[in-house]
């Protein structure tokens, strides 16, 4: 979960270093705003999974949408977590799609929706041990009860090089126009 602990750094923050900044890239996740956000708890530790134990409800929880086993390492799916470089996966899944890029978001995320509305509407029949840290707001028991007025995991898309991709649209529009 994404609480007021976690160093938030804006879009386009520029860090002092080739390190620091792949450290950062390594231990933190993008937003759909562009800011990253990097976990001040083992959240930065979570690795990669083809069948990810969690996803993103919203923008700042997470939800497991299986079974946990024992001395399982929880887990997401990159992604989901608007990626920047596809990268070879030896996860080890038998569901494992051997390459993960940034253009699986959208591919997937119909799954991940399913996945999550799945888990909500199961939700309330598991023990939840972490409750006292749900938001006190309401929402997560509006879409227990409501699992079809959760959030898409969409919603949390970071739409890189849009402006890029607009520009460059518009430059071709502009330069057969001239012709
Ligand atoms: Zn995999």
């Amino acid at each position: 979960m994404h609480d007021a602990l976690d160093v938030e750094l804006p879009a386009r923050t520029r860090l002092p270093a080739d390190l620091y900044e792949s450290l950062v890239e390594r231990y933190s996740y993008v937003r759909a705003d562009g800011s990253r956000i990097l976990p001040w708890d083992f959240t930065r530790y979570m690795n990669h999974s083809c069948d990810a134990t969690s996803f993103l409800l919203g923008a700042n929880l997470e939800i497991a949408v299986r079974d946990v086993r024992e001395g399982e390492q929880l887990t997401s799916d990159y992604a989901s977590l608007n990626l920047e470089r596809g990268f070879d996966c030896l996860c080890g899944s038998p569901s494992c799609r051997r390459r993960v890029e940034p253009s699986d978001y959208e591919a997937l995320a119909p799954a991940w929706d399913r996945l999550i509305v799945d888990s909500l509407q199961t939700a309330s029949d598991v023990a939840q041990p972490l409750a006292d840290w749900f938001p006190r707001d309401g929402r997560l028991e509006s879409w227990m009860r409501e699992p079809l007025l959760a959030p898409s995991i969409l919603d949390n898309r970071h739409q890189v090089g849009a402006e890029t991709r607009f520009r460059t649209r518009r430059a071709k529009v502009l330069a057969s126009a001239r012709r």
